[in-house]
């Protein structure tokens, strides 16, 4: 069923831009630039960056959560910017959020059993005995017991609190999640236990997935294709085995060499990323990556380049003047 949904088309995000007015200084801050994708049904897309690529920020643009600058977005067929706030509250029914950080996104002085029939009761779903029944299956099937439900957050471990997030996040039967850094709080021992479990559901409900991450490696067990953001654009995107089999950018060159390669076979040349992510109130002027780009040449300076598919591999498309398609 996952294959067959995998073509049905679910998002669509179309040169969508975020700016914030600049705090200390006249510039705005880009925060996302002209992005534009499509997710289909059941499908998980990576979005990929340092702290400050703009990831987070996209993540609440999609949903709605930050009303985008320009662009549109359709969700379900539905443009998102034409809704009212009851239309808009309705579609927030099938997209929900995971956060980063179980500790502070869950409220304290409620019990489990409320935290997660809250989103039931917002959207008026079921009958009282419906929608606690509803929470029992929901607790079980994120693989926490049903004496949770009278417990409170501060009683669990981060792992367990993560499990509370979905759990919450699922009960209304979404078909979208933006999934925010969903495990990069969590000791890497618990980490695969709730990427299988995001699987588990994924195969189960048919969810297509946005997955947020700093780590290209955490990224890599769950996507099916993946976007890499440096200061608020999309400098490649690609299927995961383009990606990691054809590492084009520069700056996901840099990303990837810099997971840990436990057998020394696997070890590449390590590109080393020097200097920070600039501002994006003060974004480097042609290609942003080139003050920390080894290939720059003098057109980095000065132009920016457009994303253009590669192409021997039409699916995967690349921001570069010098590493573009013809070079490979
Ligand atoms: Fe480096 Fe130039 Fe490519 Fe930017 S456009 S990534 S500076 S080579």
């Amino acid at each position: 069923m996952l294959a067959r949904m995998k073509n049905e088309q679910l998002l669509s995000i179309s040169d969508v831009t975020k700016t914030f007015a600049g705090k200390n200084s006249k510039s705005p801050v880009h925060a996302v630039d002209g992005v534009s994708f499509t997710l289909n049904k059941g499908e998980t897309l990576g979005i990929v960056g340092e702290s400050g690529s703009g990831k987070s920020t996209l993540g609440r643009v999609i949903l709605n959560l930050l009303p985008p600058t320009s662009g549109s977005i359709h969700f379900n067929s539905l443009d998102l910017s034409t809704l009212s706030a009851r239309e808009l509250r309705s579609a927030r029914r099938e997209m929900q959020m995971i956060f980063q950080d179980p500790f502070s996104s869950l409220d304290p002085r409620m019990k489990v059993g409320e935290l997660i029939q809250e989103p039931l009761d917002i959207h008026k779903i079921g009958t009282q005995a419906e929608r606690a029944a509803l929470v029992l299956k929901i607790v079980e099937s994120v693989g926490l017991s049903p004496e949770a439900i009278d417990r409170y957050p501060h009683e669990f471990s981060g792992g367990q609190r993560q499990r509370i997030a979905i759990a919450r996040a699922i009960i209304t039967k979404p078909k979208l999640i933006v999934a925010d850094e969903p495990v990069s709080a969590l000791d890497v021992s618990i980490q695969s236990q709730i990427l299988n479990l995001l699987l588990q559901l994924q195969r189960e409900l048919g969810l297509a997935y946005i997955f947020i991450s700093h780590d290209l490696s955490v990224v890599e067990h769950v996507a099916d294709k993946i976007m890499v953001l440096y200061l608020g654009k999309v400098v490649e995107c690609g299927t995961i085995d383009e990606i990691f089999n054809n590492p084009t950018h520069p700056y996901t060159r840099a990303l990837i060499s810099a997971i840990p390669q436990i057998n020394p076979e696997d070890r590449t040349q390590r590109t080393v990323l020097t200097g920070d992510i600039p501002s994006p109130a003060d974004r480097p002027t042609g290609c942003h990556f080139h003050p920390r780009c080894a290939f720059a040449v003098d057109a980095c300076r000065i132009t920016s380049p457009e994303l253009l598919p590669l192409t021997n591999q039409p699916s995967h498309s690349v921001s570069c003047h010098v590493f573009n398609g013809d070079s490979q």
